[in-house]
């Protein structure tokens, strides 16, 4: 069965199902206090360290650590997964499993489908207008751009007529429903309540996704209007930054390097002029999972991007994504021209092909940028601040050989030995080894004590949730550590808020986010139906959480006016520290 079980259901499942029940199958139990002991089930014992706690619904040995709802005891007695222990369970208590996600899946499916065949019919529609004679004025735009009739017809290029419902009455024909047409992006309502075309007297460019299937259009106007480009609203199909324009076409090339490009037309010019493997952002920024794509690819990357100084800063960002996914990457910069289309148009697809020769790697092309700040207006190098930045650079490499062939260009550019350089990036490294060491200070680790007292407030929650309005005990993150539960409080002041907080739920909460402090939540569960000792011990429980926190605190403040440089700096931390011994003695008070 595809889809989800609803969480609805499965907590209906827990409440209906006597977990004392499920186990007696398995487990013959005693009772001793609140809980039922008996032989684990999952490991050999001769004395009893399995039990079941009837009111929080839960089973837990101490022996093995094994422990958990109904379901899971279920899943690990038969060795089943979750879904059919789950199904166990409901065909015991008589609960039908609806899935209802596949209800609403079938329906998003079904309402994609109607939204590519609008997209589909449409560019089929501006593709003929462009290719009859109202076309002709954006045939010759086109020529006149270099782009043939052969790359018009690859990227599905179209014309969109200067007039205000074309395609609108074309869809209409069509039988297609006017919500269809607008969530589409396609058409749009006039303040009159017409409804009319989005592009009008535009270059329709159809933006496919990987599979080849048009998610969106682009329209770009041919004469000097304001907006050069107009794009599809965001649909359901599409997203800006999740694409990369051209890639339906550009993967089909095998083993070449993918080109980079920003706008449609660097990569529809590259494609006309034999450069079949370029694509484009459709933006300036390279998204992360534009990155994944071309990760995806298995390709070297080479960026192309505009030579402007966003483009410039575009490239950098894109180099530390693509690095962080393994793809080798290079970068052709665009002399004198903004962008590759106008370079090509202007110099030819030849001498634009002798410059993605010129590709730099990321270091080549980090160093150069870095002379170039370094020059000074008459062309004089800043010879201080070139070594400087260049072995900084070099120093945070990690790859020896690259080390040591960069030292070499940069000694060329200094005018110094290359032995000299790698001296120097030498030493930065030696430097930068020592002071790492010292960095890392340890977190502060969770013990005992605490872990037990936040487990104690959180049960002693679960089962009174009124405790949390307890006068002058409001709890707070920051009593929790990191490595506790505090990643759980949020979203379990948001269940409380919501009346939804059980112990079951924080048990979920945990068992996926943090299983091993699940332990600890399970044995206290068992150990200590004292959680339900009312307010006395969840006021002790809190001071104490409390107490550690502000101690937590003061030590942190403590360092902190250590390392301050100056009087002006540590003043505020004073008046902090101040507050947090306050704090901390007034705590101590409440403790008792
Ligand atoms: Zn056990």
């Amino acid at each position: 069965m595809a889809g989800r079980i609803p969480q609805d259901t499965i907590d209906q499942i827990l409440n209906e199902t006597d977990i004392v029940d499920v186990v007696s199958r398995y487990v013959r139990l005693e009772k001793k206090g609140g809980s039922l002991f008996g032989l684990c089930p999952f490991h050999s014992e001769k004395t009893p360290s399995f039990s079941v706690s009837p009111a929080k619904r839960i089973f837990y040995c101490f022996g093995c650590h094994k422990g958990g709802n109904a379901i899971k005891f279920i899943s690990e007695i038969e060795h089943v997964p979750f879904r059919e222990a789950v199904q166990t369970l409901a065909d015991a208590a008589g609960i039908e499993i609806r899935l209802d996600e596949d209800e609403s899946y079938r329906q998003r499916r079904e309402a994609e489908q109607r939204l590519r065949q609008v997209l589909l019919e449409s560019a089929r529609f501006f593709y003929r207008t462009l290719s009859v004679q109202e076309g002709n004025e954006a045939k010759r735009y086109l020529l006149g751009r270099g782009i043939s009739v052969p790359t018009q017809r690859a990227f599905g290029l179209g014309y969109a007529p200067d007039a205000w419902d074309r395609l609108t009455l074309h869809l209409r024909e069509k039988g297609i429903a006017e919500t269809d047409a607008i969530a589409a992006g396609v058409c749009q309502r006039a303040s009159n309540g017409r409804l009319i075309d989005v592009f009008r007297n535009r270059l329709m460019i159809p933006i496919f996704d990987f599979l080849g299937q048009i998610v969106a259009f682009g329209g770009r106007a041919m004469g000097e209007e304001k907006a050069k480009y107009i794009n599809s609203k965001e649909t359901e199909l599409y997203t800006k930054g999740r694409h990369l324009f051209a890639m339906n076409l550009a993967k089909k090339q095998k083993d070449e390097a993918l080109i980079v490009t920003e706008g449609y037309f660097d990569a529809i010019s590259l494609h006309a002029a034999g450069l079949t493997t370029a694509v484009a952002l459709l933006g300036t920024a390279m998204s992360s999972r534009q990155a994944q794509l071309l990760a995806q690819m298995d390709r070297p990357v080479t960026l192309c991007l505009d030579a402007d100084e966003a483009g410039i800063n575009a490239s950098l960002r894109a180099l530390e994504l693509l690095r962080q996914k393994q793809v080798f990457a290079s970068v052709v910069t665009v002399p004198e021209f903004k962008d590759p289309d106008l370079y090509i148009r202007k110099n030819g697809a030849s001498r634009f092909k002798a410059l993605l020769e010129t590709k730099m790697d990321e270091l080549d092309f980090k160093l150069r940028l870095i002379e170039k700040q370094a020059r000074q207006d008459d062309g004089e190098l800043d010879v201080f601040r070139y070594q400087r930045e260049a072995t900084d650079l070099l120093a945070a490499e990690e790859n020896a050989v690259m080390r040591e062939l960069k030292a070499e260009l940069v000694a060329r550019v200094l005018h110094a030995s290359p032995a000299a350089v790698q001296e120097e990036v030498a030493r930065k490294r030696r430097n930068e080894a020592e002071t790492a060491v010292e960095t890392p200070r340890p977190k502060p680790r969770a013990s005992a004590a605490q872990v037990a007292d936040e487990t104690y407030v959180l049960l002693a929650l679960s089962n009174n949730p009124d405790l949390q309005k307890t006068k002058g005990f409001a709890l707070e993150e920051e009593d929790f550590l990191e490595e506790g539960f505090r990643p759980f409080f949020e979203s379990m002041q948001g269940a409380m808020a919501a009346k939804r907080y059980s112990y079951q739920y924080l048990l979920s909460l945990v068992e996926e986010a943090a299983p091993e402090l699940a332990d600890a939540l399970l044995a206290a569960a068992i150990k200590s139906e004292q959680a339900d000792g009312g307010t006395v011990m969840y006021r002790r429980a809190v001071a104490a959480l409390k107490v550690r926190r502000f101690e937590r605190e003061k030590h942190a403040l403590l360092e902190a006016i250590e390392q301050a440089q100056d009087e002006e700096a540590r003043k505020p931390l004073q008046n902090l520290l101040k507050e947090a011994s306050e704090q901390y003695n007034t705590w101590r008070q409440k403790r008792i």
